[in-house]
């Protein structure tokens, strides 16, 4: 059942986005690991078989729920928060390599002010790009201490019902691209709602002053 406000509509990721969430997985967790996990998330097609690398949207937010729901299953939900944010933060980085043009326009976007103002305008250059290429829908707003990601339709989450947020994949990929714009600098990052807790929105917090 989706759990979803749009209630019956599908929603895709680009199949290479599921490729390199399930490569990233893969280097942390082994074949035998990811194949086990594939299984367990009802989706044995994709064994030896992930999504092709092209940027057609096809790999469904259900899907990508049934995945991160498998996290959970094998690995409790502390072993799941940090294998999810490990993930994200690896798929950030190895997706750099296949967006290498959008990351330039990032960067030169991100060239002038102070690093708050610059990390501003990478998060919103971020969260256009995200919009732009999969359905997932994020907007950015902030207040003197931080930003918040706000997730209007969530992969993460879809089909799933939870006590605590379970966006941490969210987290990783975040993370990855702050620690990437700002020369290896580290923020604190908390999602405080989950569309999977019954929020309308998920929100993930970050602060401004990094540790
Ligand atoms: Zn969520």
């Amino acid at each position: 059942m989706s759990l979803s406000a749009e209630e019956g509509k599908q929603y895709f990721y680009p199949n290479r986005w599921a490729r390199i969430v399930l490569e990233s997985a893969e280097e942390i967790i082994g074949d035998k690991g990811v194949a086990a996990l594939l299984n367990l998330a009802g989706l044995p097609q994709y064994i030896g078989n992930y999504p092709p690398d092209n940027m057609k949207k096809e790999f469904s937010f259900e899907d990508m729920g049934k995945l991160q729901q498998a996290f959970w299953d094998m690995s409790g939900a502390r072993g799941a928060r940090v294998f999810a944010t490990r993930a994200g933060e690896k798929s950030f980085n190895d997706g750099l390599k296949s967006f290498g043009s959008v990351a330039k326009a990032a960067q030169v976007a991100m060239k002038i002010g102070s690093l708050e103002k610059r990390m501003s305008v990478g998060l919103a250059f971020f969260a256009r790009f995200f919009n732009t290429v999969s359905d997932q829908v994020v907007s950015v707003d902030e207040n003197e201490n931080e930003w918040h990601w706000n997730i209007e339709r969530c992969p993460m989450c879809t089909g799933r019902k939870t006590d605590s947020p379970v966006c941490h994949l969210a987290v990783g990929v975040l993370q990855g691209a702050f620690t990437w714009g700002s020369d290896g600098q580290r923020f604190r990052m908390t999602p405080v709602k989950c569309q999977g807790m019954g929020d309308e929105v998920g929100v993930i917090n970050i602060e401004k002053k990094p540790l």
